[in-house]
């Protein structure tokens, strides 16, 4: 297997301009410890059947195959099969958490980000201790389970602010999982607090240990985007590069936690770009797992990847939605700049490609084909409202996420969309399997098979809130309160 690139110093991992600048530098197309059968035709329904109950291994450039020539509806199937033979049958997962963006003021600037202020802006905000408090004794009394807690890079909070925090919440708040804190957030804090250690993972192993010991229990996967340098510099200005992101939760796998990894797709990236996304996720999950499934001396189980999320870009109110689209002007012809690796490309990073609900479907069926070593793709209901959710879970997502008390995630970016949990199950139901609640281990809290059901009790549809608010206006809904990340990650 090859041995993944860590910075070793915080220079190295805020140079976000750093690294290599083509595009077959940064698709290195590693080979990973599993079985791989790179001559095998991904039309050979031998060699599929093979991916599905895990005893082959898809190459990057089959990958690449699948997305670019296998119809939707195949894809899909393939997908599903792959899940079913991982989760079975008859369960589909959902979690009830809380969204906190505890303060809204960054030194980053990413171009995709409509949430984020300056210090002194009229609609910065720091929230308090209390009012944070008061917001998960809100989820506590609905039956919630644990907090997705992320913020801005905030260099005016110091390093006890935030394990106050944490040490208030567990006294209060004992049994809510504390799932915070993504890896730009600690490449930050390194900065900010610069903690002991002659090197960024040591750094970091300090710091991650004390938020352990004050009550975080596992890291979210936000500020993953896309992982190839030239994608990445320029949409993530002053944010922490691809090596950095998987160190920090290498480091966090070290320490015996789990966390998630995240995509956000459909801007300036070419295909290519989010499988060597996925594969480095791969990668590292496998380094993970060969090096921490028997505990190290900093903890006796081992972490990894839990989680795996993809959703597209929500351009609203952004300024990479300002990017005009590919292929709407007389001077766009010929393949996406993103596609074609020529990074001198005129307009390349100067076009954006969205992505609709099929690319959507068919990002997320290969997502769950190549990851197979991550135990969980969850839908993107988020961003892709509640029908496609829905769809996704028989393209090989085996979770839907989350019933969110507070949805501020993609508000900023003008698409808000909000469940109950009735809904949500129905909507799990719907598409053929039996709902059911779990925590952020995904074990299951409760199975929702019987007439007391949460949405086999309604009896009258109409007065339940059915999801579909959105709000077209990016700007009214970013005056809010706005936040950042785009799902239950
Ligand atoms: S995405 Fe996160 S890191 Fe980037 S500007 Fe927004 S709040 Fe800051």
């Amino acid at each position: 297997m090859a041995t993944p690139i860590a910075p070793t110093t915080l220079s190295e991992a805020k140079s976000a301009n750093g690294g290599p600048t083509t595009l077959s530098e940064v698709r290195p197309w590693r080979t990973s410890g599993g079985p791989t059968a790179p001559a095998a035709a991904i039309t050979d329904t031998g060699f599929m059947q093979a991916i599905i109950h895990g005893e082959a291994r898809l190459s990057p450039h089959q990958a690449l195959d699948l997305y670019h020539t296998m119809p939707l509806i195949e894809l899909g199937r393939w997908a599903d099969l792959r899940c079913r033979c991982l989760h079975g049958e008859t369960v589909r997962t959902y979690v009830i958490d809380r969204n906190i963006n505890y303060t809204n003021i960054c030194t980053a600037h990413c171009t995709f980000c409509a949430f984020r202020r300056s210090t002194g802006a009229d609609d910065a905000y720091t929230l308090g201790h209390d009012e944070l408090l008061d917001k998960i004794g809100e989820l506590a009394a609905a039956g919630g389970t644990q907090i997705l807690m992320q913020g801005g890079m905030n260099p005016e909070l110091p390093l006890n602010w935030y394990l106050d925090l944490l040490r208030l919440i567990k006294a209060r708040f004992p049994h809510i999982h504390v799932h915070g804190f993504s890896p730009p957030e600690f490449i930050e804090f390194v900065s900010f607090f610069d903690p002991p250690g002659d090197c960024l993972r040591s750094k970091l192993l300090w710091m991650m240990t004390k938020m352990r010991e004050a009550g975080l229990d596992s890291i979210p996967g936000g500020g993953g985007e896309i992982f190839a340098h030239p994608v990445r510099r320029r949409i993530g200005y002053e944010k922490c590069n691809a090596e950095t992101w998987l160190t920090v939760m290498n480091v966090a796998h070290e320490l015996g936690m789990f966390t998630s990894a995240t995509m956000m797709f459909g801007h300036i990236e070419g295909i290519a770009d989010r499988i060597h996304h996925m594969m480095l996720v791969r990668d590292w999950q496998d380094k993970a797992i060969a090096d921490f499934a028997r505990g190290t001396d900093h903890a006796p189980f081992g972490g990894r990847y839990k989680a795996f999320v993809s959703w597209p870009f929500q351009p609203g109110g952004t300024p990479l939605g300002r990017v005009p689209e590919w292929g709407r002007d007389a001077n766009d012809y010929g393949d996406f700049p993103g596609d074609t690796g020529d990074l001198a490309h005129p307009l390349f990073g100067k076009r954006l490609r969205t992505a609709g609900s099929t690319e959507y479907l068919r990002t997320q069926a290969i997502s769950r084909l190549i990851l197979d070593n991550v135990y969980s793709i969850g839908a993107s209901w988020v961003t892709m409202g509640p029908g496609i959710g829905q769809t996704a879970l028989l393209f090989g997502a085996n979770d839907l996420g989350s019933v969110m008390m507070e949805e501020n995630v993609v508000s900023a970016a003008g698409t808000t969309y909000c469940m109950s949990e009735p809904v949500l199950c129905r909507l799990i139901r719907g598409a053929g399997f039996t709902p059911a609640q779990r925590d952020n281990e995904y074990n299951l809290l409760a199975v929702h098979d019987g007439p007391n059901s949460p949405d086999l009790r309604v009896t009258n549809w109409s007065t339940q809130r059915t999801a579909m608010v959105q709000h077209l206006d990016a700007e009214a809904s970013a005056t809010t309160e706005p936040s950042i990340g785009a799902t239950s990650e």
